[in-house]
């Protein structure tokens, strides 16, 4: 009989320690060796010894933290390409979170669990599909997991933009979206959508956007909006991080409907207390009914379950005779939705 996954995959107050490997899941602290599933700042902290991840994972860190700050010893790990690490077969599949985000599958006797990092189950221009691993533990995030969060197609949100754009052709559509992920799925989707004008972006997007060009996905013409005269701005589409798009900086421009990309807007009452006009609901985590689908997928009998609403998640999957049991691992988030981040108060986004 192989050992169940509880026995070898630990939960410490430092995150997931895989004990037959020696290495540690998007730990909440520095520690010696960590597997990374994608570059957030709740899943990758800097200061490692050893760091395992995605290529993609890896560029997007050095972006966010500075070159070689998120560990003294880095290892790229393509998908689909199993390694040993001590005892345990470990390999990565696409979680269609954001670019390079994946999941760790860890296999030791017969034993197989899957950490997912974050995922989404709707399609996104700008990474791979989530690809669901059948395993004996599935541990899954739980940030929208209510009933209540139901999130539509991207690209209805995407119309309702570009249809108060053509109503206000001399007011400035912002946008405010995390600057890792969100920000570069809007814009591939408004160029899906055929708005192929110049995107102004604030001074807080620029670097992401710029290493998500170089890791291959285009974006079309991106321009700085503080060079932008008030005049060029009419008419024209924003993106900002959350935290700016109803400040000061946001005064400057022509007249600004402010709009906000996040799961969270389905809330109408959150959109209202944060001066938000026009909410569109657009996540990178999976909705309720994505959460309970891919439990299906996966076919695990058992789920572990991190950041959010665990229980009801975990009583959804009983009515199955799905097991489930919540981590609460202290320190996952939902990204720069709500919390204040470095990223989106640095001196370069004034
Ligand atoms: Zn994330
Ligand atoms: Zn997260």
């Amino acid at each position: 009989m192989p050992p169940h996954p509880e026995t070898w995959l630990k939960v410490r107050p430092d995150g997931l320690y895989c004990e037959p490997g020696d290495f540690f899941v998007d730990p909440l602290c520095p520690v010696g060796r960590a597997v990374i599933t994608h570059a957030h700042a709740d899943h990758a902290r800097p200061g490692h010894d050893a760091v395992l991840a995605s290529p993609e994972t890896l560029a997007l860190m050095d972006v966010r933290m500075g070159a070689g700050r998120a560990g003294a010893v880095q290892q790229a790990l393509p998908y689909g390409e199993p390694i040993t690490m001590g005892e345990v077969r470990l390999w990565m599949e696409p979680a269609g979170h954001v670019l390079g985000s994946a999941q760790v599958a860890m296999e030791w006797r017969g034993s197989r669990a899957v950490v997912s990092g974050d995922y989404k189950r709707q399609p996104d221009p700008t990474c791979l599909p989530f690809v669901p691993i059948p395993c004996d533990v599935f541990v899954t995030e739980a940030t929208f997991a209510l009933p209540v969060f139901r999130h539509p197609p991207a690209e209805h949100e995407i119309a309702k933009l570009l249809d108060s754009v053509a109503l206000f052709p001399d007011r400035t559509h912002v946008v405010g979206a995390y600057a890792l992920g969100k920000a570069q799925r809007v814009i591939a989707l408004l160029r899906r959508a055929g708005w192929d004008r110049p995107i102004f972006l604030h001074g807080a997007q620029m670097p992401l956007c710029a290493a998500y060009e170089r890791l291959g996905i285009p974006l079309g013409e991106l321009l700085p909006a503080t060079v932008a005269g008030k005049d060029k701005l009419a008419g024209a589409i924003v993106i900002a991080p959350p935290s700016a798009i109803a400040d000061r900086w946001a005064r400057r421009l022509a007249e600004p409907v402010v709009c906000n990309a996040s799961g969270w807007m389905r809330v109408r009452q959150r959109a209202r207390s944060k001066g938000v006009e026009l909410p569109l609901v657009i996540s990178d985590h999976c909705d309720w009914d994505e959460l309970n689908q891919t439990l299906d997928d996966v076919g695990a009998p058992e789920v572990w379950v991190t950041h959010g609403r665990e229980e009801a998640l975990i009583h959804e999957a009983a009515k199955r005779g799905i097991r489930g049991r919540a981590l609460r691992l202290v320190g996952y988030g939902d990204e720069q939705e709500d919390l204040p981040d470095a990223e989106t108060r640095s001196p370069a986004a004034a």
